[in-house]
């Protein structure tokens, strides 16, 4: 515990909401305000797109390597999303922690609800668009999915919508810098609160 009366653990900053919602976008931007916060580097058995780097972006791994890494219980959270597996390495993230340095996780909202179960004290930020419209147009503008894997992401929006509530925060992402100033100031109000544990 230092001066201010704080506890030395690091903040689990969780942020998660349906994909081409700009989450991605929105981290990257923290990521570079906030060099120290320690980003965890999740695995995946999905195919790398194109200029997607291992280590950096994924780590890429087969479905039979993965399903050995649940078994062994090396996963804070995983979780099948649109066929394939998403997982965050349950040591790098609890270590940094503990250590007293903060980690951004950016997952989608079924792996959130479980690192809500298994480490409460995070600070779960659902990031949502505008609108529908808005969303269906992002994903095709982005051009990384086929027309098929849009319409499956956009059937199950609806029901992740519902999910907000289970959050400590929503940030609409209308205009990419008032959702960035928003996240931001939430990370700043959270390394002043008292306790995180
Ligand atoms: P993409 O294939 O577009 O990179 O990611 C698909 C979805 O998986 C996104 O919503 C992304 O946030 C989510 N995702 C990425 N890494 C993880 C992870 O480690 N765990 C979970 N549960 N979801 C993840």
């Amino acid at each position: 515990m230092d001066m201010s009366g704080k506890t030395d653990k690091g903040i689990l900053l969780v942020v998660s909401g349906p994909s081409g919602a700009g989450k991605g976008t929105i981290c990257s931007a923290i990521r570079e305000l906030y060099p120290d916060l320690h980003y965890s580097v999740s695995m995946t058995t999905r195919e790398p797109r194109k200029c997607e780097v291992e280590g950096e972006s994924y780590f890429f791994r087969t479905k039979e390597q993965f399903e050995q890494l649940i078994k062994e219980d090396a996963f804070l959270e995983y979780a099948k999303v649109y066929d394939n597996y998403y997982g965050t390495p349950k040591k790098y993230v609890l270590d940094l922690i503990d250590k007293g340095q903060s980690v951004l996780l950016e997952i989608d909202i079924q792996g959130a609800m479980q690192v809500k179960k298994r480490y409460p004290t995070g600070v779960f930020i659902y990031i949502v668009p505008p609108s529908l419209n808005v969303l269906s147009g992002r994903l095709h503008n982005r051009g990384t999915d086929s027309e098929e894997v849009i319409q499956k992401r956009l059937a199950q929006i609806t029901s992740e919508l519902a999910m907000a509530h289970q959050y400590d925060y929503i940030v609409v992402n209308d205009i990419l810098e008032d959702a960035v100033h928003k996240t931001s100031a939430i990370l700043e109000a959270e390394k002043c609160k008292l306790s995180h544990n």
